[in-house]
Order: structure tokens, then sequence, then C-alpha cells
């Protein structure tokens, strides 16, 4: 797929809105295809849900915690155009509590972080393609064969041939209904529904917590997933940052609750569940509006070829850090057919 020898005929002018991994796959993809990529990114950095939050002493992963590598294309990629250094195993013990209450195991198989950081990952990428950043793709309109993109103050941002939209389903509906497409965006309404938001928090206590698991999704009503995330290799944390996830039910019940509160039942039940009783010296939450995406249609990706408009991103392929590289990767042949 991301073979050096692909010739293509035609060198296209193309947008990407949207730096997270799908985004920057279908960028450096297409640019060694020899198009022309611009990569529009609202926030200061790449990496969308690949991200970490600085913490006295480091950086803890806020949002993805790991990912698996089912697609043997997945790795080489990695390895090429973000570079060996950039991620690694997860040597842990990965547990989960059943309905009885006893611990099980996860499935055995690699799972790999970003190093030192998740965000290294992304960082390494957005190096091998044009991102343009703090720049939220606001409206696109179309002028004969080409697209007009501007950000959300009207400014302008170029004219491309296509363009591709990556961001999670309700910001891409958004995008698409703002620029009077609104027959495309009707296809998003049931993925909208589906993607849910997650409370997270990172704590850090001066010693450790709980000595059974690195990585913990629990049976707690309120806290879905706990990790070590000092036990990830290349941190070098004094003490120990821990992530906590809430729920992603809870949480929708509280998406609005103010963000201490909504910390403080988290470490609550991080408390319920380990026993341990210790305050944590200190607190980092983030509230993830778009979080995970559960169910529906997964076509891989979608294609609207008399528009020029493609639509990738983990909702469409899985919902994890890999089908983010598998809906860019699939998006790509149905647009470049033989590649
Ligand atoms: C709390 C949490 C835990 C998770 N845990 C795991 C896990 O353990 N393992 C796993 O495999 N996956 C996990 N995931 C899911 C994983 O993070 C995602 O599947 C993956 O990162 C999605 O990549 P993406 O490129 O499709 O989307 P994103 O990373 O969301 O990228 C979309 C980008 O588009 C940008 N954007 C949006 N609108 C615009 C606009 N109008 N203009 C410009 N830019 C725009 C956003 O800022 C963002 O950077 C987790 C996610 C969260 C939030």
């Amino acid at each position: 797929m991301f073979n050096e020898s692909f010739q293509t005929p035609l060198i296209r002018r193309i947008a990407i809105v949207g730096s997270g991994l799908s985004g920057l796959t279908a960028g450096i993809i297409l640019q060694e295809q020899g198009h022309d990529v611009s990569v529009f990114e609202k926030s200061r950095g790449p990496g969308g849900r690949l991200a970490a939050k600085r913490v006295s002493g480091g950086s803890a992963d806020i949002g993805a915690q790991y990912f698996t590598a089912r697609n043997p294309d997945f790795l080489p990629f990695l390895r090429k155009y973000a570079g060996e250094e950039s991620f690694e195993t997860w040597q842990g013990r990965f547990g989960f509590r059943d309905s009885s209450g006893e611990w099980s195991s996860f499935p055995e198989e690699p799972r790999y972080v970003g190093t030192p950081r998740m965000t290294a990952i992304t960082r390494a990428l957005s190096a091998h393609v044009n991102v343009v950043a703090e720049t939220r793709v606001g409206k696109m309109t179309r002028n004969d064969s080409e697209w007009a993109l501007e950000d959300v103050n009207g400014n302008p941002l170029g004219h491309f041939d296509q363009v591709i939209i990556t961001a999670p389903p309700a910001q891409s509906r958004d995008l698409l209904a703002d620029s009077g497409l609104a027959e495309l965006a009707s296809h998003l309404d049931d993925p909208v529904e589906r993607v849910l938001p997650c409370w997270a928090v990172a704590i850090h206590f001066e010693q450790t917590p709980w000595s059974h698991h690195e990585g913990m999704r629990t049976d707690h009503p309120v806290l879905y997933w706990v990790a070590n995330n000092s036990s990830k290799p290349g941190r070098e944390d004094s003490g120990q940052w821990w992530v906590l996830h809430g729920d992603p039910e809870w949480t929708k019940q509280n998406v609005d609750t103010p963000a201490e509160q909504a910390a403080a039942r988290l470490i609550d039940a991080f408390r319920e569940v380990t026993g341990f009783d210790d305050e944590p010296d200190e607190v980092v939450t983030h509230r993830w509006l778009y979080a995970r995406s559960e169910g529906g249609d997964q076509p891989g990706h979608l294609w609207f070829s008399e528009d020029g408009i493609g639509i990738a991103g983990d909702w469409l392929s899985g919902g994890r850090v890999e089908g983010a590289f598998n809906s860019a990767c699939s998006l790509i042949r149905t647009m470049v057919p033989d590649s």
C-alpha cells in the first residue's frame, strides 16, 4: 500500500481534515504517491485521541492506552514513518473482573504504546506531511471541479481536488452540514449516536496503589479502565502516575458535571476497586466528548466519488487505534484503486 514504487498518473491537491492516526496515515500514503497533501488540524499539535497530557515529571496518556497490530501492514508502516524508537511493547499484566467478581486475564497478544508518550508516534508521523495546526476547517465550497476550504473565521485555506475528513462523526457531520452537503451529512446521523464520551483522570501517588495489574477493566459502574501509566516503557516518572477512564454510560450521564466532581467520583471508584485509601497528590482531568464508538456499520470508509469527498476514521473500522490505520488504508485503496 505504501510501496514507494507506486506511480500515480495524476497529481491531485488533497486536503485532509484532522491529524489523528487516520489523517496522518492517509496523508503519508497519498504524499508518497506523489499527491500534494495538506493536513488541517484544529488543535495545537497532531495526534487527536492518541493524546498525552503534561504532568509534573513527565506526561500521562489520557486518551488511547495501547494499541494492537493485527494488520501485518501496521507495524511496518510505523517502523518506516514513525521510527522504531517511537513505540514499544507494553509488557504488563492486563485483567478484567467478571460478573462473579473474579479477575481474569486479557488474551495474550502484544500491546504497544508510544515512547515516551503516545503522541511520540503521531508527532514523528507528522514530520512526513504538511500539517497546518490550530486551523479548524469550517466550510468547504465547490467551485467547478475543486473545493475551496475556509477556516471557522472565514479565512481561505486553499483549493483542492479532493477532501478527506477524519474528524469524529459529530465534527465531520457539522463540517458537511455547514458546507451545504446535507445529504452527505445524513450518512453520519447513526454514527454520531454511537460515539460515547469519557471522563479521564491522571492521578499521582508516591507509592503503588495496586500491584496486581498494569492495566485493568473493572466492573464498577463509574470506572471503566485503570492503568499504571508509569509502568509503560520509556516513562521515567518519580512516583506513580495512574490513569482512570470513566464508564461510557456514566460519563454520558455526567458529561456536564464539573471536572473536579467527576474526578472525585472516579477516584472514589478507584478506591472501591483497589481498596487503596491514600489521596493522590496530583490530579489532572480531561473530558473526551467523542471517545469511543460502538457497533453500527463498519464499512471501513466512506467515499463519495462524484463529490471527491472521502471519510475515514476509527469509527468506520472497529473504533480503535488500529482501526484508524485500517480505515485510512481502505479509503485510499478505493480512491486510488491501483495502490
Ligand atoms: C479515553 C480513550 C481511550 C481509548 N483507549 C484506546 C485503547 O486503549 N486502544 C485503542 O486502540 N484505542 C483506544 N481509543 C481510541 C483511539 O484513541 C482512536 O480509535 C484513534 O486514536 C482515532 O484516530 P482517528 O484519527 O480516527 O481520530 P482522532 O484521533 O479523533 O483524530 C481526528 C482529528 O480531527 C481533528 N479535527 C476535528 N474536527 C476538525 C476540523 N473541523 N478541522 C480540523 N481538525 C479537526 C481533531 O482535533 C483530531 O485531531 C481510546 C480513545 C479514548 C478517547
